[in-house]
């Protein structure tokens, strides 16, 4: 199984030390020897390399001893060859998984909801169950269900270890792991409006056309920032809405002092396939948003297109202050309070656009 048995001897040295010696009780080189040896480990008979000390001064009958340290190796190595015959992960295996998210035997544990010791003992003595061992395995094939586990159990970190081990799990997420987690996040704002109301336009949020449509007006809006970006998005599913009666993405927007801001505008931005590059070195920092030209622009009709068209027209080469006092004069803003949403009762409303 592992290349290093290749060829193995049957019993060999592998180095001297010199050390007082517990057989003949003289200090002198005593042989470090490995050999395959067999014992029994629950109830099963599982060869395994054995480590022990060899006297050169004593009889046949009895020249071996092991310390207890290397007692302890040659269980651990017997565990592990027990553990290779039942497909189960070995010790090594599994500090392995918790090094891979930066835990400690601690974290593992609370993470998966297991006793505080369980994988301290997996690790040096006890022996994993199956069911245990399976979701090991699968918690190191998916950092999706890792991060699962860690919004189960969210309660029992700290908010600092809780920010470090998803900053891990993000880690070992592909592309379309960040894009599921990040969509999943947004998605969790959006529970209370899962039916077509007043409040979203009629439309159900849709995150494909979101990030298509924030990629439309980064492609042809230079230097787009996130507060121009929020408001053109409102024009856009208003303008729709009073077209067609119905909006865009189906975002939900609330009355704030810049003027409408979606809901989970933060996990907009954290969307995977919205492309930003975050700008320090002003009063505070500024998202500048870019296209992403993988996204497949056949999920925004042309119709809809033709509303993206006239709001850029619109707001195209208009600085983000403008835009918001702009909106200030809307009735959809003079109508309602700081904090609540915006019916598209009142979005409709929106002034006409100058020619
Ligand atoms: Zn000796």
């Amino acid at each position: 199984m592992r290349k290093e048995n290749e060829g193995l001897v049957h019993d060999y040295l592998i180095c001297s030390d010199s050390m007082e010696c517990p057989l003949c009780g003289k200090t002198h080189e005593v042989e470090l020897r490995r050999r395959k040896a067999k014992t029994i480990v629950k109830k099963e008979i599982v060869e395994y390399e054995e480590e022990y000390y060899r006297c050169e001064n004593c009889n046949d009958e009895e020249n071996e001893f092991v310390t207890a340290k290397l007692n302890k190796k040659n269980l651990l190595n017997a565990r592990n060859a027990y553990r290779r015959a039942k497909q189960l992960l070995t010790s090594d295996e599994i500090v392995a998984i918790r090094e891979q998210y930066g835990l400690s035997q601690l974290d593992l544990a609370l993470l998966l909801d297991w006793g505080e010791v369980t994988i301290s003992r997996y690790e040096s003595k006890a022996i994993q169950d199956e069911a245990y061992d399976n979701i090991l395995r699968s918690i190191k094939k998916d950092p999706l269900l890792a991060y699962e586990y860690l919004e189960k159990n969210k309660a029992k970190f700290s908010r600092e270890k809780y920010d470090l081990i998803k900053k891990s799990i993000d880690e070992n997420l592909d592309e379309y792991g960040k894009e599921y987690l990040s969509r999943k996040l947004l998605e969790s704002n959006y529970v209370r409006y899962s039916d077509p109301s007043d409040m979203n336009g009629y439309k159900i949020l849709s995150i494909d056309v979101l990030e298509c449509v924030i990629s439309y007006f980064a492609k042809r809006v230079s230097n787009l920032y996130k507060v121009k970006l929020m408001k053109m998005l409102w024009y856009a599913d208003a303008l729709c809405y009073k077209r067609y009666g119905y909006a865009i993405t189906g975002l939900v927007y609330q009355h704030y002092d810049m003027g409408a801001l979606p809901i989970g505008h933060r996990a907009i931005m954290d969307l995977n396939n919205v492309k930003v590059v975050s700008e320090d070195g002003y009063d505070y920092t500024k998202y500048h948003v870019l296209p992403n030209e993988t996204l497949n622009l056949s999920v925004i009709s042309a119709e809809e297109l033709d509303i993206l068209d006239q709001v850029i027209k619109q707001f195209k080469d208009v600085i983000a202050q403008d835009i918001v006092d702009y909106m200030h004069e809307e009735e959809a803003y003079s109508l309602t309070n700081y904090g609540e949403v915006i019916p598209f009762s009142l979005a409709k409303k929106i002034r006409d656009f100058q020619q």
